[in-house]
């Protein structure tokens, strides 16, 4: 059961419905309704982590199975080969809405850097 008030609980409950990429027992992936690119996919875990700060030593794990999970998107996408990015912003000034962390998987056009 995740935590009632997030919307990213409700989507990996599946009370609120998304367009899924990938589950397994730890991480969840589905297609942003707000794509920022011609592919924007966001990787979560189930577990209700608010954000970046808040990580714990216990998280390790499940973090690096998140990044894990986005290569293995993006190599099954052919992403690889035209490039692709990874975000995860952290806080008010970068930018976070939704407070339980996510990776943002970016394709499929020339991405600017720095970003805005
Ligand atoms: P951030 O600004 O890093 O917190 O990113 C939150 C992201 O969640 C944004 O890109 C939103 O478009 C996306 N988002 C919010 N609600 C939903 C939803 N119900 N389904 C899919 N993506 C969502
Ligand atoms: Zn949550």
């Amino acid at each position: 059961m995740g935590n009632e008030d997030c919307v990213f609980c409700q989507i990996i409950d599946k009370k609120i419905s998304s367009d899924i990429i990938f589950e397994d027992n730890d991480v969840f992936a589905f297609k942003d309704i707000n794509p920022q690119a011609p592919s924007h996919i966001l990787i979560v875990p189930k577990k209700h982590i608010p954000r970046l700060s808040q990580v714990e030593k216990k998280d390790e794990a499940v973090l690096g199975k998140m990044i894990t999970i986005a290569n293995n998107i993006a190599k099954e996408n052919h992403f690889e080969e035209k490039g692709f990015r990874l975000t995860l912003n952290e806080g008010k000034d970068a930018g976070q809405t939704i407070f339980h962390i996510h990776l943002h998987l970016l394709a499929g056009r020339r991405l600017m850097w720095p970003p805005g």
